[in-house]
């Protein structure tokens, strides 16, 4: 059993959801309160918290039915694109500590949009943070 999670349970279907797709790896389900028509959450079966706390393996699991799922919902929506969202942490808006990925049809003009507010760097800023990032990776 799962604890207080509520997308184990929902997994687990100790808690109702509208599933629309599972397998020994991943439930999908209809987000309780849609950003648009169709708004789809795909969870692991297995409690991850988010993709800071994921193995390669598990990321790879859950995500292996991701194209079919995405593609059943734009083509039984008739949406013409969709959003794949994934947040990590409660400063990047994750509610829900349990790994989900928003699936997100959209249609021209639908009004959905981000506050997507694009900086810049300053001189040498970026290869610092280049040079970060790629040491990391190399730890
Ligand atoms: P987050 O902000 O954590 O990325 O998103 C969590 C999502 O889960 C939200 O969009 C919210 O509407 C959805 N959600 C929260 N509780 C439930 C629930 O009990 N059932 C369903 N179907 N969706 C939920
Ligand atoms: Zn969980």
């Amino acid at each position: 059993m799962s604890g207080p999670c509520i997308f184990c349970k929902i997994a687990e279907g100790a808690i109702p959801s509208r599933q629309v797709y599972s397998d020994e790896h991943c439930v999908a389900f209809l987000d309780i309160s849609p950003l648009a028509p169709g708004h789809t959450l795909v969870v692991p079966r297995r409690h991850v918290t988010n993709l800071l706390d994921c193995s390669a393996d598990a990321l790879v699991e859950v995500t292996r039915a991701l194209p079919r799922i995405a593609s059943a919902v734009v083509a039984a929506t008739g949406a013409t694109g969709l959003n794949l969202l994934q947040n990590s942490g409660t400063s990047s808006g994750q509610v829900v500590m349990h790994l989900h990925f928003h699936l997100i049809p959209r249609c021209e003009g639908d009004g959905l949009g981000y506050r997507w507010n694009a900086g810049s760097y300053a001189a040498g800023e970026a290869e610092a943070i280049q040079d970060r990032i790629a040491r990391q990776l190399q730890s």
